[in-house]
């Protein structure tokens, strides 16, 4: 049975308040973004997930225990699997003030699985950002608090605030650099499911003239984007030739004629 993320979005979008003192982030926002960035990579990584509030434009909050009910449902229907249940958030102090930096949170009378998780999900959210983005990040380490969504779920469960949307230095990290982000979670969760991550695989431009094999049905445009017309699919599991790559996206003659395909979906023989 294969590792499942239950991601938990924070917030909908008729929530009051919860913005950046300069109105350009909204938490409920980030948090939705940054669940999609997520869920769009899990694939790769072979783990599955269950989102409990994917839809939070133009609603209410649809409630904490409803959310609590939806995943603790959803992970027995499927046999309880290996799983960890992640709410996303973004933090807040007074407007435009010096706190700042990553916390993440379990409940009181956790399972050690949690403690585990959220240790390893708060280091490498921490590391990746005092490495890669800014040093002045700060570590607020694994705490504990009964928060609904975490104590009222059967699974081990995290809370993560990302950082703050009123410290204006967390802001800019909070709106520029939600990929890097997704990649820190993302590592930490490969650690405490015992799977190997691998950051995004791009392709360096240049000439393969190659035979891979597509791992999705994969679209034939008539140019490198998502934006060109589509010619044909190819199903997944076939095998193409490709050529050139320029951005990621193979030129290939397959077809007959020249098409263009993207390299999110296909894996060398
Ligand atoms: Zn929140």
């Amino acid at each position: 049975m294969g590792n499942l993320l239950i991601i938990d979005s924070g917030h909908n979008e008729y929530v009051k308040g919860k913005e950046s003192p300069d109105k350009s982030l909204r938490e409920w926002k980030f948090n939705n973004s940054m669940q999609y960035k997520l869920a769009n990579r899990l694939k790769s990584l072979n783990i599955d997930y269950y989102m409990t509030n994917p839809y939070p434009q133009g609603k209410d909050e649809i409630g904490l225990i409803t959310r609590c009910n939806k995943a603790n449902s959803y992970w027995k229907n499927q046999g309880k699997p290996n799983c960890l249940f992640l709410s996303i958030h973004a933090n807040a102090y007074k407007e435009w003030s010096s706190a700042r930096g990553v916390e993440v949170f379990t409940c009181k009378n956790c399972s050690s699985n949690s403690t585990k998780a959220s240790r390893l999900i708060c280091n490498s959210i921490y590391n990746g950002v005092k490495n890669n983005i800014d040093k002045g990040f700060i570590n607020r380490g694994s705490k504990i608090e009964d928060f609904t969504v975490i104590s009222k779920t059967n699974m081990p469960a995290v809370l993560v605030e990302y950082g703050f949307y009123t410290n204006k230095l967390d802001l800019e990290i909070l709106k520029h650099k939600q990929d890097e982000l997704v990649e820190y979670t993302l590592d930490g969760i490969c650690s405490y499911f015992g799977v190997n991550y691998s950051s995004e695989e791009k392709y360096a431009n240049g000439n393969y003239n190659k035979k891979a094999k597509t791992t999705e049905n994969l679209n034939v445009r008539k140019g490198r984007g998502t934006n060109y017309d589509i010619v044909s699919t190819i199903p997944k599991g076939s095998s193409i030739n490709v050529n050139y790559c320029l951005n990621n996206w193979f030129s290939t003659y397959d077809l007959g004629t020249l098409g263009y395909v993207s390299g999110d979906y296909i894996k060398f023989l």
